[in-house]
């Protein structure tokens, strides 16, 4: 947001012309998550919007629940939202807002409104009203009720209030024009009957307010000066427009649209998400697998790469599909740069080194990162028996060097940090598997050249049989095997990839792993990245992601 070497996008040349034109001298945008679900990556989008605007015009940006819709909405959300945006390392200026502390002053602006003859009490039943309501190319017609007497309206809009009215019954309406091409601006629905206790107001309200007549007001009310949302909304804004014209507002804030943020292979929809949680596809709002702050959190995906991935993509008003393999060049790139080395062998095969001795050990220090000095070493205990991946070895010994870079009887391999070793036999148990390799190491090898005559295949990773913590790790795949798995409306969860979860058990990893928090970051090495699962009491590893890049610019 703040690369001095990025054009500006079109809220900036907005924001730029308002300040220097005075129309504005503090820029307030604000993040107005409804909570009816956890923030996904979309959202996480908006978050860098709002918020990196109010950081880059030194505004603020406020945090505001829009919570106007009782039915959906849940404590365990806010709550999700709160830690999702603080993790993301962003702060809301002031106290937390939220739509249903303006209730009061809402309620008294539709008064007002009707007391102007600009809002009445329908009694149109919501079948009735879609068919006065007209159609994109037909004119809508009056409500019967639209002419009614103020008085007569505000006794209504009361008793809707206090309960004494059936839901469905009536509803607020604002009285602007159902000829409007606009369908937006015929006569929207204010105020909807809903007998139903608000998480924060309890039972005090009847009636809640329409999205429509809420916004604005809110953001009128906070004076927010630039009001940031999705380009769904741009037909709303002559709506928004209205209100902010023909009611007595504390300031005049304005509506600005930019393109939703969708990305393949997953979806970005609350609802879409929650049927998810809610008929057992995931594990919950933060499986892994799931777009969610809250999952990718729980992946291992740090917040800086998310607010790099954000600030990357343009803020334009076109909505557009982002390569998944976008957002994973930057998990991938913030992770090679920050997560710590280590090695984990996730099949593990054991190696017995007879020119070894069985009673001798030694440790390597080893750096945690090739150019961090800052991330702590690591401390690696080698024995007398070790565990190599089994994908490490072959039986073919025929498999020539350049195409085998790895262990084959009768030849070397450099482990990691630690001897050359040469694989001389192996041990079959009676089914035919491969349960040993019988090796020797090459000695005064441990950070020094390969002697004349011998040159190792490759570099492999192990760890010490004896000395090492067992895991289980957990490799996700793309949650969908269709690209646009919500093209047709329907039929999302026809896409599913079974084969989103990959669980390994028996695992031998590091011993320091064995300390391993959730949030720490490790490139397992040849492996992939991971990070220790938030909500497992055993060692499991969750992949962030593999160690290929294969994004093409
Ligand atoms: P959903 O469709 O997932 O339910 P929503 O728009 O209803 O999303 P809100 O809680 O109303 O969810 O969204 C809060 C803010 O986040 C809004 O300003 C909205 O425009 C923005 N937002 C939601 N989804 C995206 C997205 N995919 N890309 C960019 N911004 C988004
Ligand atoms: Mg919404």
């Amino acid at each position: 947001m703040t690369d001095p070497d990025k054009p500006i996008n079109f809220i900036q040349q907005v924001i730029n012309h308002d300040l220097e034109s005075g129309l504005v001298d503090r820029v307030i945008t604000r993040f107005p998550p409804e909570p009816n679900g956890y923030l996904h990556i979309g959202h996480a989008k908006s978050i860098c919007v709002n918020f990196g605007l109010a950081e880059q015009y030194a505004g603020g940006c406020n945090l505001r629940f829009d919570d106007t819709n009782p039915e959906k909405e849940d404590e365990e959300y806010v709550n999700a939202i709160i830690d999702d945006v603080r993790w993301l390392g962003f702060q809301w200026q002031g106290d937390i807002c939220y739509a249903s502390d303006y209730f009061d002053q809402l309620y008294s602006w539709a008064k007002y409104l009707i007391t102007q003859g600009k809002a009445y009490i329908c009694e149109l039943n919501s079948e009735d009203m879609r068919a006065f309501r007209g159609t994109l190319t037909e004119p809508g017609k009056n409500s019967p009720f639209r002419e009614r007497p103020a008085l007569e309206s505000l006794n209504l809009l009361e008793e809707m209030k206090t309960g004494q009215i059936d839901e469905g019954r009536m509803t607020l309406r604002a009285k602007i024009d159902m000829a409007s091409p606009n369908i937006n601006m015929r006569d929207p629905v204010m105020y909807r009957i809903k007998k139903m206790a608000h998480q924060r107001t309890g039972e005090l309200w009847n009636i809640y307010p329409s999205y429509d007549f809420a916004h604005g007001q809110e953001d009128a009310i906070e004076g927010v000066s630039h009001s940031i949302c999705t380009l769904e909304f741009a037909a709303n804004r002559p709506l928004y427009e209205w209100f902010v014209d023909n009611l007595p507002l504390p300031s005049q804030p304005r509506q600005y649209e930019f393109g939703r943020l969708n990305l393949n292979y997953t979806v970005t929809s609350k609802r879409k998400l929650k049927q998810l949680v809610d008929e057992s596809y995931v594990e919950g709002w933060d499986d892994p697998r799931m777009p969610t702050i809250s999952g990718l959190r729980r992946r291992g995906v740090s917040p800086q790469a998310i607010r790099s991935f954000c600030d990357s993509l343009a803020v334009a008003k076109t909505d557009g599909v982002v390569d998944m393999a976008q957002f994973e060049h930057f998990i991938r790139d913030d992770l090679n740069t920050n997560a710590s080395r280590a090695m984990c062998v996730i099949n593990p095969l054991l190696v017995t080194l007879t020119n070894y001795g069985a009673d001798k050990s030694e440790r390597f220090v080893v750096a945690g990162h090739p150019n961090r000095d800052d991330l702590a070493d690591r401390n690696l205990p080698f024995g007398h028996q070790i565990y190599i991946d089994r994908n490490d070895f072959s039986e073919d010994i025929s498999l020539s060097r350049k195409k085998f870079k790895r262990l084959v009887i009768g030849d070397y391999v450099r482990l990691r940090s630690a001897y050359i070793i040469r694989a001389d036999d192996l041990i079959k148990d009676d089914s035919g598997e491969i349960t040993e390799i019988i090796g020797s190491i090459v000695d005064d090898t441990v950070g020094k050249d390969a002697p004349e005559g011998i040159r190792p295949r490759g570099v492999i990773h192990w760890v010490s049989a004896t000395d090492c913590a067992d895991c289980t790790v957990k490799i996700y795949d793309r949650l969908f095997n269709k690209a646009a798995p919500d093209a047709d409306e329907e039929s999302f969860l026809e896409h599913i990839n079974p084969n989103s979860l990959t669980l390994i058990e028996g695992c031998k990893a590091e011993l320091g792993l064995a300390n391993a928090s959730a949030g720490d970051h490790y490139q397992f090495e040849r492996e992939g990245y991971f990070t220790r699962d938030s909500k497992s009491d055993s060692l499991v590893f969750n992949c962030t992601i593999g160690l290929r890049d294969n994004w093409k610019i």
